[in-house]
């Protein structure tokens, strides 16, 4: 049956918690010094606040001197240097003059998050391309509204670089920050997290997970999800709509409740709840998970956790268990429309040596039979829900669906892990596909 992967399921046992994640001081090139922007944002009744300076790591006993007024304090850092990232939860200080791809592999690793930064920014509206956004793998979200760029060049907002990377199957989440330089220019975007852990790591594990809704001011009650069906409610929307692929308007009501059946041929489902004065709330995407047979892309595991590689590993000897947990680093397959769509690249892992890479994916099932359907060209080893379903040889190239044998699915999420022997350096990676005939 159709159903939307939703990051907002199963909401119990926790708190909304809002925050801003995105601010300057003195440090670098902001007005106000540490502890009177923290006394800024604690004026604004906020949860939690990230100081993100430019290319200055605030060390964090400075931090925990601070009088943080109840605040959470996320560890935080901006890198320019190249379209601006936000990082969060990692405390490392990274040199701008780094690829923003090493910079997307090296937070996930440390513990930490990746937000592109008002991608709108500039004349162009370029300072990050879509091209840029699309190639990039393993940040997180992006800024969906930046307060910092009202009065600047370009726009505040990035939801069309949103929607096309969405449309394309890619998960990331969008924020609302304020990019605070001067106390004028602050309070105007945050997020809303659900935590169930409350703390700076609980918030960052959050909002890895999509549990959190981008604000400019209105405030959402509620969101249920069941099936197809959704309602979502906001105290003080004037109107709320529901964005489908590509951009597309699915659904409207005026005032402030939303009810609407996601159509299984919409890709995605996100809603944005208008209030007075240009206030809004987002919230993150929902991706539909249709029936039909034929959106083959919805099937593709495209989104993986992979290992270094392993020089002296072998594959006869993998343990299932401690493999997953080397798999650190995100990986996501070719987009939607790409000439080798889902196919997971595993070459700057492999550096073409010996060796093995291990990957990890999860991923939601209705209980049942089902497919995998695998091209490989390495020889692999395969565990689904810790048992090993699939032991054997490799060829090269990489051919999409060349190897298919049937699997029992759990309900809800299951868990794929790879062992992949790399040939002697020769692996390019693999395609990835889990079905269930006649539903998904
Ligand atoms: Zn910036
Ligand atoms: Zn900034």
């Amino acid at each position: 049956m159709a159903y939307l992967e939703n990051p907002y399921d199963g909401l119990v046992g926790g708190t909304w918690l809002r925050g801003n994640l995105h601010t300057h001081t003195t440090v670098s090139d902001g007005q106000l010094s540490l502890q009177q922007t923290v006394n800024l944002y604690a004026g604004f009744g906020h949860d939690f606040l990230a100081l993100t300076d430019h290319e200055i790591l605030i060390d964090p006993a400075g931090i925990a001197a601070l009088d943080s007024r109840g605040m959470i304090l996320v560890p935080g850092y901006e890198v320019a240097g190249g379209p601006h990232v936000v990082h969060l939860g990692a405390h490392q200080r990274l040199a701008p003059t780094l690829s923003r791809q090493e910079i997307f592999n090296a937070v996930p690793q440390a513990g930490g998050l990746v937000i592109v930064a008002h991608p709108d920014w500039l004349g162009q509206f370029d300072h990050a391309t879509i091209e840029q956004l699309r190639e990039w793998t393993g940040y997180a979200g992006m800024e969906i509204y930046n307060g910092g760029i009202e009065e600047e060049d370009g726009s505040c907002y990035a939801l069309s670089k949103w929607d096309m990377l969405l449309a394309a199957g890619r998960r990331v989440w969008g924020f609302a920050n304020d990019d605070c330089h001067n106390p004028a220019k602050s309070g105007r975007g945050w997020n809303v997290v659900y935590v169930t852990d409350r703390s700076a790591e609980g918030i960052v594990d959050a909002l890895k997970k999509g549990r959190f809704y981008a604000s400019t001011g209105v405030t959402i009650r509620s969101i249920q999800v069941e099936g197809l069906q959704v309602r979502i409610e906001a105290e003080d929307a004037d109107r709320i709509l529901a964005i489908g692929a590509t951009g597309k308007r699915l659904a409207m009501a005026d005032g402030n409740l939303l009810e609407l059946r996601v159509p299984d041929s919409a890709r995605y489902v996100r809603f944005e709840c208008l209030g007075r004065r240009q206030a809004a709330a987002w919230t993150q995407p929902m991706f539909v998970h249709a029936d039909a047979k034929s959106m083959k892309a919805l099937s593709f595991l495209d989104t993986w956790n992979v290992s270094p590689r392993m020089a002296d590993s072998d594959l006869a000897d993998v343990d299932p268990v401690k493999a997953a947990t080397r798999c650190t680093m995100p990986v996501q397959g070719r987009p939607f429309g790409h000439i080798l769509e889902g196919f997971v690249d595993l070459r700057p892992q492999i550096e073409a040596q010996p060796g093995v890479v291990f990957l990890r994916t999860t991923f939601r099932k209705t209980a049942g039979r089902g497919i995998l359907k695998l091209g490989y060209d390495g020889p692999i080893r395969i565990w689904l829900n810790g048992k090993e379903v699939f032991h054997g040889p490799g060829t090269n190239p990489a051919v999409l669906d060349k190897m298919q044998f049937f699997v029992d699915f759990r309900e809800g999420e299951n868990e794929i892990l790879i062992a992949m022997n790399s040939n002697g350096g020769k692996v390019w990676g693999l395609f990835a596909r889990a079905e269930t005939p006649g539903r998904d």
